[in-house]
């Protein structure tokens, strides 16, 4: 698997040079596994929080008649997630063996029964920070060199998850947070990023087809264009726009 965008296999702009005003730069993450610190750029990863300032928490409203399944603890999704990735690896050494042991098939069924919803505010999740020195980030404010994302772990009406953002100057956070709380219960496990570091790639893209005018819709829709052209792969991966 490439973990890089690979080489474009054409020059997208000479076929349609109506396009080149649109290019822009933005930024592949590339998120891969790791033991981020406070001083990486992360997914996932511990937030350089200053001590003294409070914690984002979401008020709600949070709906359980709306929940689909049961709703567990963070530790809860770690562990269940220790557990399949052993599983997985045992099965990679040996594909006769048993692929889950009695105690992790036990934790496992202990696990599914979830647990109980819970009303009060909820501690919000760190999703991401970046640095400036790893992401461009030409938006940020006078003197901040840090972006925080972090959201709530429940759903909300909107199709998206609720968010927060938080821009600092992490020379001015010397004193910061160690244990910050964590929800007592996340509605879905994918709301829990799995901790990531970063190898953050500059690219050039163009907007999306459906934001483009409909005679360059047409063009790029014209298949004699790219009969000779072939196919451009890309990674799957978090793009931060410029
Ligand atoms: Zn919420």
């Amino acid at each position: 698997m490439s973990f890089t965008t690979p080489p474009r296999p054409l020059d997208v702009t000479a076929l349609i040079p109506q396009l080149a005003p649109l290019a822009r730069k933005a930024t592949r993450l590339h998120p891969r596994p790791g033991s981020p610190s406070l001083h990486d750029s992360s997914v996932g990863g511990p937030l350089l929080w200053p001590a003294d300032e409070p914690w984002p928490h979401c008020e709600g409203p949070h709906d359980s008649s709306a929940a689909s399944g049961v709703t567990h603890s963070p530790d809860d999704i770690r562990l269940l997630r220790r557990i399949r990735a052993a599983a997985a690896e045992q099965r990679l050494r040996d594909p006769e063996a048993p692929t889950i042991t009695p105690e992790e098939l036990e934790t496992e069924k202990e696990l599914s029964m979830g647990r109980p919803w819970f009303d009060g505010p909820i501690p919000m999740l760190p999703v991401a920070q970046l640095y400036t020195r790893d992401v461009p980030l030409p938006s940020s404010p006078p003197g901040a060199d840090l972006l925080q994302v972090l959201w709530c772990p429940f759903d909300h009406s909107a199709a998206h998850p609720r968010t927060a953002l938080f821009w600092r100057s992490s020379v001015t956070v010397t004193d910061f947070l160690d244990a910050p709380p964590e929800p007592p219960v996340i509605q879905e496990g994918w709301y829990l990023p799995e901790p990531c570091l970063l190898a953050p790639e500059q690219i050039t893209e163009y907007p999306n087809p459906t934001e483009l005018s409909k005679e360059l819709q047409d063009q790029l829709g014209d298949a004699s264009r790219w009969e000779t052209a072939g196919s451009g792969g890309a990674t799957n991966c978090c793009v931060i726009r410029q």
